[in-house]
Formats: C-alpha cells, structure tokens, sequence
C-alpha cells in the first residue's frame, strides 16, 4: 500500500487533500516523500510562522519534552507562567486561558461573553452578534458563530443565540444591536476563510463605540490574524482598537496545537475555578513552542519586516495582467483573479514545487513570517508563471 493508500484506509475522508506526501521541512521550504521541495506560502494554515524546524524554536521545543511534557493544570509549571506573562504584556492584555486550537479559544470567548453578562445583568442577555462571512471554527458552538450558511448544515439543532451582521454594514449593525439580549460582537478584523477581506475603520470604530455605550463586549476573533501576522502583533493595533477578548491560535507556537483567550482587566474574572477547563491546555512543549515565537517577534524590527515583505509581494502581483486585485493585510493575503480558478493554481503551483492556499474563490497566501526575500521571490515568480499561462 502507499502511503495515500494506508492514509484513506484508515483516516476519515473530512479533507479535500492534494496528492502529496510531505516527508520534512527545513525553514521555508519542505520535502514530499520523492525528495522534491517546494517553497512555502501556506505555512500550514499560517502556523508554521517561524518557517520549518527553526534551530531556535526546534532546541526550545526538544529541551521541553526532554525535561517536562505535561503535568495537567491541577498544578503550576513556570514554562506556563512565562508564556503568559510574556503574552499578556505583549498584547496587552491582565489574563489568558489556553486551550489547544482556534475553536476552543473562541468556546471560551463565547463562554466568558456570556457569563460576564449573566454576573452583571442576569438570564437572558447572551445573544452574540456575529458577521456574515465569518470563520469561527468547526465546533457546535463555533459552527453557529459562523455567518456562512453553508456550514449550517447536518448537524442540527445548532446553538441558540447567534444573529448575523453584514460586514461593513453600519445600519444593520445598528439595527441588531437594538435588541437587547445582545451582550456580545464578535469580529475577524481580516476575514480569512471568508476571502481575506478587512474590515473598513469605520464600522470597526461604529462597533467599538455602540458597545461600549451599552457594555456589550467586542471579542476579536484574531485565531489567523494574531500574533505578528498582519505586520502587528494584533490586527486590532492597525485600527487602533483592543478588544474586550482576544483570541490566539494557528502561529501562537510555531505549529504546535495551541489556543489562547485573552481577557482585558473587566473579564479578567469571570471564569472561575470549575467554571472552564482543558487538559491539555497551557503544555508545556507548546508554551516553550509559543516564548521562541514570542523571542523572534520580539527581535528588533522583526514586524515591521513583516509589513514590508507584504508590500513587496503586493507590488510584484499587481504588475500581473492576471490579478484584479490584491487584498487583505500584511503577510494574510488574498488574490482576486481575472479569468483561472484558483483551485487550479494552487493545484498546477503544487505541480511546480510551490505551496499556496485558496479562500472562497481567491488565492491566499500565509508564507512564513519568517520568509526571505530570495525564497519569496523565486515563489512569486512561480506563481506569476501559472498566472500569466
Ligand atoms: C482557523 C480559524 C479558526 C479555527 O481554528 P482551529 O484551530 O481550526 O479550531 C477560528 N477562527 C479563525 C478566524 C480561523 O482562521
């Protein structure tokens, strides 16, 4: 049997997947089975953000199995401690729970946005605002949360308590926040599995000022968008802007699972002891995976290098007679074409030692944070190739 063979036999068929075997990694490009290697503009999902193995970030990570893997959060572990800390000075924010994927961090965002608002004003106000086209996850609750229909499918009956705004749409913001079992608005500032579409300042300013005249919490859904990816460590510190709750996931720690919801000083309190939990949530390999992330984007003028490889890689696709337009922010990118599928671009890129991803009917690139200009051109020039077919 092949490894594609073995792989069907026994794994659930929940994935489109392309015809390769990835075998190992070595910074931006990785190797399939047959020895090829391709250049990265994937980063699986935007998790591999510091690339594949990085020296720093595999020792961090090794050194931690190698002393402690995982002690359950019946006790304290200093490499959790650290994280933390490091992480709420960073983003800003008093307290952080850690889970394991995007998911589950937006589940606790959910779950601090509706009991935050049972301690203050009783039963009933925990309706969340959401947006149309949105991402939030693959869990019951999240699949609700999410404003496309499409996932709204099979696995009745979905969680009560979720209405949907157009992004963009002041007046329609307006109008649902009229009802007032609101008591929460959750965003994506750059929509990525929706198509990589950002948010205009000003409903994202229209969102920040009608709630804070009603306490209605904002929670940003910065799972893809987070920890360095836009060029900032927050996309909320494009627009100025710093939710209630904040939450990480995908290049937290560098391609190990790991979630985490972040809580400003208001919110800070209100999961308490018995009230969430997760087993795995704070590990230690992961934690040690997250402070190497945190050590590189905290290198001087590491972000703001990140904004400037996204000009770059913006400037050379707008040259392409292909390209209609170019979206998204920072290293989230997503490309509008004139006439190919994208799915047949990111199929023929395979083809040619090249890694890319789609969202909805665009191109989406999430390269290494990490990435050098000598890999990212020999990509672009790939991409530009099949573009220009
Ligand atoms: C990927 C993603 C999620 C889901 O994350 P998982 O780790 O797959 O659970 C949630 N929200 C956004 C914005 C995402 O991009």
């Amino acid at each position: 049997m092949t490894t594609i063979e073995k792989f069907n036999n026994s794994v659930m068929h929940t994935y489109g997947r392309f015809d390769v075997v990835f075998e190992k990694g070595g910074n931006r490009e990785c190797i399939d089975e047959n020895g090829k290697e391709y250049i990265d503009f994937g980063s699986g999902i935007g998790t591999n953000s510091l690339g594949y193995c990085d020296e720093k970030w595999a020792d961090a990570v090794c050194a931690q199995v190698r002393t402690l893997q995982h002690s359950s959060n019946y006790y304290y572990t200093k490499v959790q401690a650290d994280f933390a800390d490091r992480l709420c000075n960073i983003a800003g924010y008093k307290s952080v729970f850690f889970c394991n994927s995007g998911a589950e961090a937006n589940e606790c965002a959910i779950k601090v946005a509706r009991k935050y608002s049972f301690d203050k004003y009783g039963k009933g106000r925990h309706t969340i605002i959401t947006l149309v086209n949105s991402f939030h996850g693959r869990t019951l609750a999240t699949l609700s949360a999410t404003g496309q229909d499409v996932f709204h499918n099979y696995f009745f009956p979905f969680l009560e308590g979720f209405v949907n705004v157009t992004a963009n749409d002041i007046a329609d913001l307006k109008e649902k926040l009229e009802d007032k079992t609101v008591c929460a608005v959750m965003l994506e500032y750059v929509q990525g599995e929706g198509g990589v579409n950002a948010l205009n300042k000003e409903f994202v300013d229209a969102v920040y000022d009608l709630c804070a005249e009603k306490d209605i919490l904002v929670i940003a859904d910065e799972v893809q968008t987070g920890v360095g990816r836009t060029g900032k460590f927050l996309a909320g510190d494009h627009f100025g802007r710093k939710a209630d709750v904040t939450t990480l996931a995908k290049g937290i720690a560098g391609g190990v699972p790991m979630g985490a919801c972040l809580v400003n000083e208001k919110c800070s309190g209100v999961l308490t002891a018995g009230t969430h939990g997760s087993t795995f949530g704070g590990n230690p390999i992961a934690c040690a995976g997250g402070l190497a992330v945190l050590d590189r984007i905290e290198s001087n003028g590491f972000l703001d290098e990140v904004g400037k490889k996204a000009e770059f890689i913006k400037n050379e696709l707008v040259k392409c007679s292909e390209v209609k337009a170019v979206s998204g922010l920072g290293l989230m990118i997503g490309i509008t074409l004139k006439n190919k599928d994208a799915h047949d671009v990111a199929q023929k890129a395979l083809e040619r030692g090249l890694l890319v991803l789609t969202a909805k009917e665009k191109v989406r690139l999430l390269p290494p944070l990490t990435i050098s200009y000598d890999e990212l051109k020999d990509g672009l020039k790939i991409l530009i190739e099949i573009l220009e077919e």
